[in-house]
């Protein structure tokens, strides 16, 4: 999305540093300007009228231009990142323009140079977002059908490139990435509207793109608005094929950014991948799509970080259908593995519920691996083996726990570090990994998990640079205010010493002019204006010796100087100067030195994060006593004591979770589970699909056994959520995702469908769920496992028909005029619904339940099998008129309609009216 500008051009009378503003601002157009004006970022006209309200800062004015006050708020520099990161959270960009010289004697104006942009895909700062969820910026790209994208994490140097001849999976794919911000060409303009017309995170008041100039001071005017500026050219060429599909695509809380084709330019892409990688990752040769969009990813990052070399670029991730167990969006929201459905957020997730991981590289490859389990048997045995090795090692578990929890976010120091952002701070990361490392390095080194072995193997350390981290970088920070230790250079100690031995110098003169004067509460201080001063109260100005020289009145007093006091003054100043400068040499030295080391640190923070995601796995099976399920070649789920690890842990205290059996082989194929609503049925569908992502995952499972064989997708459809936004209606939404499923599953894949059918009438709902299971059972001549719940207990007919049918349902049991859930899944479908007793346990009035019960008979004694009747007409009168009261309403209606005084749009609408109401009777 481009920010509008709205910048005046500037006319005459301009001081410099506002002339370089100007020019500062058409290299960045589309971003807010924050422009350095010594100790603060300044922002200058709309930027400024824009800016202030959202975070909260006070509009003021300095000059004019053309007569017209220009309106100005500022920052200081050393709070900026936060203010930085919040503007871009909110999905803006961010330009930096910082004095790049300091002006001196002769030299009055500072250089300046907008040195980064930063936007919602780049950003890097400390201050942004959460550390245990990436932030991906994504290219995309598409040609004759086939789909493409390149998606990077800068702040962790992760990055994953992936091509998809579909474009729902393609979708998935990109969705599951959730980017911040993504790159499409120009031409591409199409998805930048219907993705903000999708977008629903961002309100009005934080479209970046929204121009009303809010907060606007009443006496400041707004400059005059001029058209928007893209910051590629926007191509007039009709918009392609490519652009069309891509446009499809709905993307939610993403930043669009729109650059020319020539950035996805096959020669270009890949000489920027060269430039970068040295040579063409493997994984992407002869892959032209991906090529063309890692390019103009690259491109694109190069340019906001001025040319930074982003040698902490891991080696692209490929991302396809094959590599990884299929889980589509529908899947991921349905199952709550990341988000719960009710507010959105990670509380009661898969995720939150696994979780035990100590460091952000192991949080953020954990939610990884949710999303992307394995489908390779020899991978998902080597991470069981090493959750087997450590949740029964409790010592060793611990032991390594408290080793990863030392360890700091270096995947994101190593971001900054490598674009030349890099603090102390970073360095201090680094220092601590290569210390921590080898430690973890000796503890799994004779480990009798493989896998554990592996991954020690694969700390590679750094001697080089851990000792020279060690010896330059001062062991308590905090102490003394010392960065850099002692002995490191003999000219920072002498240097050093000199300060000090003049502080004691100063120190010694106070008491030496005490004595003199007589003045005991003289004092000697400094300030940033006068130096170092000589400072007495009003009573004792009287005491002052003749050689002292007036500075400054102040309310209690005077203060002065001497010559030697300034002398002394010179001294320690510019040994203090000199004392930065160096330091200053030293760190960026040092930072240098580090990000040369990029690769190689990259690499040991990635097997850390693996330790780390591993010994969560351990924990979490340790803990909430889950086991180790048997992997099947044979195409079997066959699940024991089967538990949902997240209702299991959120259930009212007092009660117990019921553990559930469930086995789907090729002879039980097609699992028809009825009960009444409550019963539990959606529980047992969903801990089924979660137990077999959880083992793909390489994780142990809530269950007392299982055996499970290697699943190629999971879908899910499940619950009733209208798509209103979309302008889809439930039913609609239920149809597609169903249509979906039909066309992708394979007998490899697991179904879990929760009352499909129910968004439409009875008849046809029911008519559409038995058809969909016949499909399934029947699929590729094998049939797709598949757990299908329902309330239309009608269904139960459906064994008779197809042999890998199995009829369970959720045990309810009868108590006096009440029913209990006894939440056990038992072979045999129930033949009623019990609706009534569910209502009446959720409170309705005994009147309106018994009234229920009257309807309910009578509908049973009027319409046996209600379903089978061939004339449904008939029934929907009767049944509507509860055969009491004679003639029903609805039939006395109809009666006294006179079709011969009606229009036929009038007509058209009764009906619909009566349909309406009929419906409601019947379901
Ligand atoms: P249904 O799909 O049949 O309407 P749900 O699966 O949504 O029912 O379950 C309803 C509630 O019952 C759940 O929220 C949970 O609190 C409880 N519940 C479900 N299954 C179990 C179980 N196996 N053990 C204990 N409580 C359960």
């Amino acid at each position: 999305m481009i920010t509008k500008r709205t910048t005046p051009k500037p006319s005459s009378g301009l001081s410099p540093a506002l002339k370089q503003y100007f020019q500062a601002k058409e290299t960045c157009p589309e971003a807010i300007l924050f422009f350095q004006m010594g100790e603060f970022y300044e922002l200058f006209f709309n930027d400024a009228l824009k800016v202030a309200p959202l975070l909260d800062l006070v509009i003021t004015s300095r000059q004019k231009l053309d007569d017209k006050p220009i309106p100005l708020c500022g920052v200081p520099l050393s709070t900026s990142e936060g203010y930085i990161s919040r503007l871009v959270a909110m999905g803006y960009k961010v330009a930096v323009c910082d004095q790049v010289t300091v002006p001196g004697p002769g030299v009055s104006l500072a250089q300046r140079e907008v040195r980064r942009i930063v936007t919602p895909g780049t950003v890097i700062s400390a201050e942004s977002g959460s550390p245990a969820v990436p932030r991906y910026l994504a290219a995309l790209t598409s040609e004759k059908g086939s789909y493409a994208l390149a998606a990077a994490d800068i702040s962790t140097g992760d990055v994953v490139i992936g091509q998809w001849d579909e474009l729902p999976a393609f979708s998935a794919a990109l969705a599951s990435l959730e980017p911040k911000e993504i790159i499409l060409e120009s031409d591409a303009i199409s998805l930048e509207h219907d993705s903000q017309a999708f977008d629903s995170q961002m309100s009005d008041s934080q479209a970046p793109d929204s121009q009303a100039p809010v907060g606007q001071a009443p006496d400041i005017q707004a400059p005059d608005i001029q058209a928007p500026i893209s910051p590629t050219p926007v191509s007039q060429a009709p918009k392609s094929q490519k652009t069309d599909s891509l446009a499809a695509i709905k993307i939610s809380g993403a930043l669009i950014t729109n650059r020319s084709p020539l950035e996805f330019e096959a020669q270009n892409a890949q000489n920027i991948i060269i430039d970068t990688y040295q040579s063409i990752p493997c994984g992407l040769s002869g892959r032209k799509l991906p090529i063309s969009a890692l390019g103009a990813l690259l491109s694109y990052v190069r340019e906001l970080t001025r040319g930074a070399t982003l040698n902490h670029l891991a080696p692209p991730r490929v991302l396809s259908d094959r590599a990884a167990l299929g889980l589509d969006e529908a899947a991921v929201r349905n199952l709550e593995l990341i988000k719960n459905s009710y507010d959105g957020s990670e509380k009661a997730s898969l995720l939150a519920q696994i979780d035990l991981t100590v460091t952000a590289m192991g949080a953020r490859l954990l939610r990884d691996w949710l999303l992307r389990p394995l489908v390779d048997r020899s991978k998902i045995e080597a991470r069981h083996g090493a959750v087997e090795v450590l949740s029964s090692d409790l010592l060793t578990l611990t032991e390594l726990k408290s080793l990863l929890s030392k360890l700091p976010d270096l995947e994101r120091s190593l971001a900054r570090l490598t674009l030349g952002r890099g603090s102390l701070r970073d360095l201090l990361a680094a220092r601590q990994t290569l210390d921590v490392a080898p430690k973890i390095k000796d503890l799994l080194a004779l480990s009798p998990s493989d896998e554990l072995k592996k991954l020690s193997n694969e700390i590679i350390l750094a001697p080089g640079l851990q000792n020279r981290l060690k010896t330059i970088l001062a062991d308590d920070q905090g102490k003394d205010g010392l960065t850099i230790a002692s002995n490191v250079s003999p000219l920072l100690d002498s240097l050093r010493d000199l300060e000090a031995g003049g502080r004691r110098e100063i120190a010694a003169m106070e008491a030496a002019q005490r004595q003199r004067t007589g003045i005991n509460s003289l004092k000697i201080g400094f300030n940033k204006v006068f130096g170092y001063y000589l400072e007495v109260t009003k009573t004792n100005l009287a005491a002052v010796p003749k050689d002292w020289i007036r500075k400054q009145t102040i309310s209690g007093g005077e203060r002065f100087i001497t010559s030697d006091l300034k002398q002394w003054e010179e001294k320690i100043l510019s040994a203090g100067e000199k004392r930065e400068a160096l330091e200053t040499r030293i760190i960026e030295n040092l930072k240098y030195v580090t990000a040369q080391k990029a690769p190689l640190l990259k690499n040991l923070a990635s097997v850390l994060a693996q330790i780390d995601a591993l010994a969560s796995l351990a924990s979490c099976a340790e803990k909430r006593g889950w086991v180790k399920p048997a992997l099947s070649s044979d195409d079997l789920i066959d699940i024991k004591g089967g538990r949902h690890p997240v209702v299991e842990s959120y259930l009212p205290a007092g009660e117990t979770f019921v553990a559930n059996d469930v086995t789907l082989s090729p002879k039980e194929r097609l699992l028809v589970i009825t009960g009444p609503n409550m019963a539990g049925k959606s529980t047992i569908l969903r801990q089924t699909a979660l137990i077999v992502i959880l083992n793909q995952m390489g994780s142990f499972v809530p269950a007392s056994s299982a055996t499970l064989s290697i699943r190629d997708q999971v879908f899910t459809r499940v619950g009733a959520a209208d798509d209103l936004a979309h302008g889809r209606s439930t039913f609609m939404v239920e149809m597609s995702e169903t249509a979906r499923i039909l066309a992708k599953a394979t007998p490899k894949s697991l179904i879990i469908l929760d009352e499909v059918g129910r968004g439409t009438s009875t008849f046809d709902g029911l008519a559409i769920a038995w058809a969909v299971c016949e499909y399934l059972h029947d699929l590729g001549g094998r049939g797709v496992p598949t757990l299908f719940a329902t309330h239309y207990h009608e269904l139960i007919e459906l064994a008779r028909h197809k042999p890998l049918t199995r009829n369970y349902n959720v045990s309810v049991k009868r108590w006096g005029d009440s029913i209990v859930f006894l939440r056990k899944l038992t072979t045999g479908g129930v033949s009623r619904s019990y609706g009534i007793d569910v209502a009446s346990l959720a409170g309705l009035p005994n009147s309106v339940v018994k009234r229920a019960r009257e309807v309910l008979s009578d509908i049973g004694r009027q319409s046996p099998g209600l379903i089978r009747r061939k004339d449904q007409r008939l029934n929907l009168f009767t049944v509507a008129g509860l055969g009491q009261d004679g003639p029903t309403l609805l039939a006395r209606e109809i009666a006294a309609l006179k079709p011969e005084e009606i229009s036929p749009l009038e007509a058209l609408n009764i009906l619909s009216e009566l349909k309406r109401r009929a419906s409601e009777v019947l379901t």
